[in-house]
């Protein structure tokens, strides 16, 4: 017997429609790439997105064409993604941090038919769209006329501007119920090792990870609540706050390009932004300009912050400023989040300092991912908190494929998606990365976790930005080397950052010896790009060796 509940698809347009209908007055805020503030409410976002869809429709798009955009935070770039998911076709958001050659390639990967650009990336379009002149029959500025940039395109490939076939369209569009499993999204990761491989999101995969991530545990997302997305529209959906702010009836506020402290500061300060999510380098960024300048940020409540380990002193310092840091885990095959850190039951009354050995973990699972550790033979490792494993994940906004490539593919015969990632896992169910599998340092037969050594370096006040990476060594196999970038304006003394390690890890972990660089590589997500220092740093300790 079926229940006798009604039968409605989830759909993304369903949240654009809530939006308008039961929050008409809750605003899109956005610093456009010019710098000014555009604000309107979300029953004239609604209107435009809808206008938006005769607009795609006139240019030709089809159900499950994919339409690309490169832009920044900010209204065209929201009205974008509704438009498109919601008239069945697919949104695939690039990033615009990609070297030239790999934006090519994911667009000719993905047969991209538009690709909607701020101004800002007309460059880099300029140079890429010889390359994937194929299947792009045109590339649509997001400005007015007066802002469209001067460039030249290749023959049959035209050059449109945002607004004007905004002011030529109708807002007659209805939106359409379908299949919820349509694809909705394309997000291609960002190829640190190998070329780019897109992940394919479907209406109900997106809904279900936006209800997931809007929990009480997780970001909590309450209708007075004014957030603040700095992680990318292009960086996996920021990590669902666009479909997640909606559905609650949040607020939010697009910080555009603008993502340096002072102008982060000016922006939650003047719009009262109660939330935020974000990379460990953005906070730092952000942490350096409140030191610096003296400002505060009296309505900011929480931070979201994910994509690397964060380090214990970003926590400790936002404590002082009254703002809470929550970490979250997850990659673009998750949609992306598949863990977030708020307390249980069992920590309540913990000393501050007893729970910071918590809040650093990467958080434990969200109601509906399951995961598991193991081991290199494939038998499930124990919740000890001490061993690590190779971290394999499970539910419905895991991915089971990558685009191109036959359903399922990613997946080992019991239905494990391998995250490629080394963690542990304690008894209450928190995870802790400890390694990138391909970064891991095996140092006589044992695991060090990089990411911890890293966390302790930058704890020492001279110290900007620390990768460990595994080191050839003679004896040992691997030993960790430290290689660190110092805070302007400070030198390194070798000594006084080896000794921070001391009696915070056991004393074979400690790296064996330092070097100091005026920056690290960083791949097109912000992450440390580990491969091209192995590659330069990997014989270093076989001279010093005994
Ligand atoms: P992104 O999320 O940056 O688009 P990827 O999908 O390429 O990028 O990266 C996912 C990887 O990022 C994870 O497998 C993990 O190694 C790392 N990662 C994400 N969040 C965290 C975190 N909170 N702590 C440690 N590593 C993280």
């Amino acid at each position: 017997m079926l229940g006798l509940m009604q039968d409605q698809e989830l759909m993304i347009s369903a949240i654009i429609k809530h939006a308008a209908r039961h929050h008409p007055t809750a605003e899109l805020v956005s610093k456009t790439t010019e710098g000014d503030v555009h604000r309107y409410t979300y029953a004239e976002f609604e209107r435009r997105a809808r206008r938006m869809v005769r607009v795609l429709q006139r240019l030709g798009v089809n159900v499950q064409d994919r339409v690309a955009t490169m832009a920044w935070n900010g209204y065209r770039h929201m009205e974008l993604y509704y438009a498109i998911s919601g008239m069945q076709a697919i949104t695939h958001t690039i990033n615009p941090r990609l070297a030239v050659d790999d934006v090519a390639y994911i667009v000719n990967h993905a047969e991209d038919v538009l690709v909607f650009s701020d101004t800002t990336f007309a460059p880099l379009i300029a140079a890429a769209a010889p390359k994937f002149r194929a299947t792009v029959r045109a590339v649509v500025f997001m400005c007015d006329r007066a802002h469209m940039p001067d460039i030249a395109l290749p023959e049959g490939m035209e050059l449109l501007c945002y607004e004007e076939l905004m002011d030529a369209a109708d807002e007659d569009y209805v939106w359409q119920d379908f299949d919820e499993r349509t694809a909705a999204t394309l997000c291609y990761t960002s190829g640190t090792t190998g070329r780019p491989k897109g992940v394919l999101y479907s209406h109900r995969s997106t809904l279900l990870h936006a209800f997931s991530v809007g929990q009480a545990d997780v970001i909590g997302l309450r209708a007075v609540d004014r957030v603040l997305p700095v992680v990318p529209m292009f960086h996996v959906n920021a990590w669902g706050i666009p479909y997640g702010a909606l559905m609650a009836g949040a607020t939010l506020v697009m910080p555009g390009r603008f993502l340096d402290g002072a102008s982060l500061t000016k922006l939650m300060n003047d719009e009262k932004v109660t939330m935020s999510a974000g990379v460990p380098t953005v906070w730092l960024g952000l942490l350096q300009h409140l030191e610096k300048s003296g400002d505060r940020l009296p309505t900011m409540e929480r931070l979201m912050v994910g994509g690397s380990a964060c380090p214990r002193m970003i926590y400790e310092a936002f404590d002082g400023y009254g703002v809470r840091v929550f970490q979250g885990w997850g990659m673009t095959e998750m949609s992306p989040v598949g863990t977030y850190n708020t307390a249980k039951a069992a920590h309540i009354g913990m000393s501050a300092q007893d729970e910071y050995t918590i809040r650093v973990k990467q958080g434990r699972a969200l109601f509906g991912i399951d995961m598991k550790i193991v081991g290199d033979d494939g038998a499930e490792l124990p919740w000890d908190g001490k061993q690590s494993g190779h971290l394999l994940v499970k539910g419905p906004w895991v991915t089971n494929a990558y685009y191109g490539d036959a359903p399922g593919s990613a997946l080992d015969q019991d239905g494990w998606f391998a995250t490629g990632d080394v963690a542990a896992l304690d008894p209450e169910g928190y995870l802790e990365i400890t390694d990138r599998s391909k970064d891991v340092i095996k140092s006589g037969g044992e695991w060090i976790s990089s990411i911890q050594l890293e966390n302790i370096a930058v704890g020492h006040p001279d110290v900007a930005e620390a990768a460990i990476i595994a080191a050839n060594h003679a004896k040992w196999a691997e030993r960790p080397l430290l290689i660190v970038v110092p805070k302007a304006g400070h030198t390194i003394d070798k000594a006084s950052v080896m000794a921070i390690f001391d009696g915070q890890v056991a004393s074979w972990w400690k790296p064996d010896d330092l070097v100091v660089v005026d920056e690290l590589p960083h791949s097109a997500t912000g992450k440390i790009q580990k491969l091209a220092l192995r590659n330069k740093f990997r014989d270093y300790l076989l001279t010093k060796s005994d």
